[in-house]
């Protein structure tokens, strides 16, 4: 009898294995070469999925089963690269300005001028014109640009022209005037008004809180607040576009962003990335009560619009020169950077927010920058109590060797931006010498101690395109591909490391690790054929890969010509 039951009961499970095969899928992709980032299973010739959801990873036989006629809809991949979709751990995503003055990659100090001419020309006089992401390393002289660039073509417009790494802005004299900046001007606190060294003049170049000190007057707006709402969306619109067209299916923002706006456009059925979104980390209770609502509103639970983190600023940035460091830089002996509050207020706010249960990220490039947010996380798992925390270090630029160990054992993570390595080598030896560039960007030294580590972008400082950050991750090489072994190549990482802390690393940092960053069965089907086989290209080949698919949440968000 009891024969007889066992098997009746094989029979049952047999019959129940097979009737999940005739479940439906809303779609299939088949002939890929899937890495799944799942460990149990890490590679697969097609998916099925129904609804948001992965319902089965498997051979291209067991996934034909699940394709109903007229209803599934097949993607043949024919051979190419089916990975998770990319996961921007640290993207200062929002509406994109059609008319900001894109100075990205300029060498020649003289495209300011002739890019703000330009656009003055479109403005009306007092109204503002904004543009950035230049960086001095990269013009012929290396010299920080000043305000005689753009003074003679702007005389009745306010220009403000960000820095990459948007810790230094080059104003005109317009906007020095309308703010009282003079050269007897004191610099404010983690703040640096830039004056001539011969004649003592403000040069335009206001770093870190001195940029508080702006006013712009009047500027004159020509829009109606329809118009200006309806440009919003549109740059809404705009950014998710290009995020969908580069594969990037989850999007953390450090800080703050406009949760209704995302609401919206989720109503819509606009949106095609998922957001979290954070507020700053402050002192003030009532403040934090109502981010606690707001993390209430918007939970962890959610797979769209969610609260993230609490973003707090240790410090400034090593190109700025303004990154807090144990020792003086060596190309300016006279500063150790800057610190954004005292180390007190900080571990005060760390202590207090973590207390309320909030996940915590702070900004952190220099060595002793780094150094004081491990010993306040450290200080409030000693004071509240350890807890699966998974606080977080936006940057992990420069870490002393003792340090590097800490991440894994207090469950501190790395957010790291592979692109920040590459830009920044260029000028990190000569700011703060060779023995120091050993902590720089250490991956290798982290993953070795136990970390893991989540990547992003720090968009739009750097590019969106994650194909910039995985090329960055595996040869530590600038973009023309120099020749050699790349920067402190033993912290190199393979591609396939690479693509996991891009997806189920970024998930990690998030909490979402059970249900995104992996092509698994029950995950959320967030994935990305890409036309190029990152595995097995070469090197120079790696930025010029593109992403064929995007699919969210089950749903084909983009397609290039298929
Ligand atoms: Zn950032």
């Amino acid at each position: 009898m009891k024969n007889v039951f066992i098997l009746i009961s094989i029979i049952y499970s047999i019959m129940c294995s097979s009737c999940t095969q005739h479940q439906k899928a809303d779609l299939v992709i088949i002939n890929g070469k899937v890495l799944t980032i799942d460990k149990d299973n890490p590679s697969a010739e097609a998916i099925a999925v129904s609804g948001e959801k992965i319902i089965r990873v498997g051979t291209l036989r067991e996934i034909k089963a699940y394709i109903v006629k007229g209803r599934t809809e097949v993607i043949d991949a024919k051979g190419r690269l089916v990975i998770p979709g990319f996961n921007d751990a640290h993207v200062h995503f929002g509406p994109l300005d059609p008319d900001y003055i894109e100075l990205r990659y300029t060498t020649d100090p003289s495209v300011f001028t002739e890019k703000v001419r330009e656009q003055v020309a479109r403005s009306k006089p007092g109204e503002m014109i904004r543009g950035g992401h230049w960086e001095h390393e990269m013009f012929i002289d290396k010299k920080w640009p000043s305000k005689e660039l753009i003074d003679k073509v702007s005389p009745d417009n306010p220009v403000i022209l960000s820095r990459a790494d948007g810790h230094s802005v080059l104003v005109n004299s317009y906007v020095l005037r309308m703010s009282g900046i003079t050269r007897n001007s004191t610099n404010p606190f983690g703040g640096e008004i830039q004056k001539d060294p011969v004649s003592g003049e403000p040069t335009g170049i206001l770093k870190e809180n001195a940029e508080s000190l702006i006013k712009t007057g009047n500027s004159k707006t020509v829009r109606t607040t329809e118009q200006e709402s309806e440009r919003t969306r549109q740059g809404y619109l705009l950014a998710l576009k290009e995020a969908r067209e580069y594969g990037v299916t989850s999007i953390q923002i450090p800080g703050q962003a406009d949760f209704q706006a995302y609401s919206n456009l989720k109503a819509e059925g606009l949106l095609t990335s998922r957001i979290d979104i954070g507020q700053s980390l402050t002192a003030d209770t009532s403040t934090l009560k109502r981010s606690l609502k707001l993390s209430v509103k918007f939970p962890r639970e959610s797979d769209w619009i969610r609260f993230g983190y609490l973003k707090a600023f240790i410090d400034g940035t090593i190109g700025s020169g303004t990154a807090l460091m144990f020792e003086p830089f060596d190309d300016n002996p006279g500063s150790s950077g800057l610190s954004m509050m005292t180390y007190e207020e900080f571990e005060n706010m760390v202590i207090t927010a973590d207390k309320m249960g909030f996940q915590i990220g702070t900004h952190a490039i220099g060595d002793k920058g780094n150094n004081w947010v491990l010993n306040a996380y450290e200080k409030a798992q000693t004071v509240n109590g350890k807890r699966d925390s998974r606080h977080r270090d936006e940057h992990t630029q420069t870490l002393i060797s003792s340090d590097i160990p800490r991440f894994a054992q207090l469950g501190v993570i790395p957010s790291m931006q592979p692109t920040h390595c590459i830009t920044d080598k260029r000028f990190y030896e000569k700011r703060v010498g060779i023995e120091r560039c050993k902590g720089a960007y250490a991956w290798r030294d982290l993953i070795n101690s136990g970390s893991v580590l989540a990547f992003g972008t720090d968009y739009p400082v750097e590019p969106l395109n994650p194909m910039e950050g995985l090329y960055a991750a595996v040869t530590r090489k600038d973009r023309l591909g120099e020749e050699g072994e790349g920067w402190f190549p033993e912290q190199k990482l393979t591609m396939e490391e690479a693509i996991r802390f891009y997806t189920l690393g970024s998930a990690y940092a998030q909490f979402m690790e059970d249900r995104k960053g992996k092509i698994k069965t029950g995950y959320l089907a967030d994935i990305v054929i890409v036309d190029k086989d990152l595995l097995n290209i070469p090197e120079n080949e790696i930025m010029k890969a593109k992403v064929d698919y995007t699919i969210v949440g089950g749903k084909v968000v983009y397609a290039s010509g298929r």
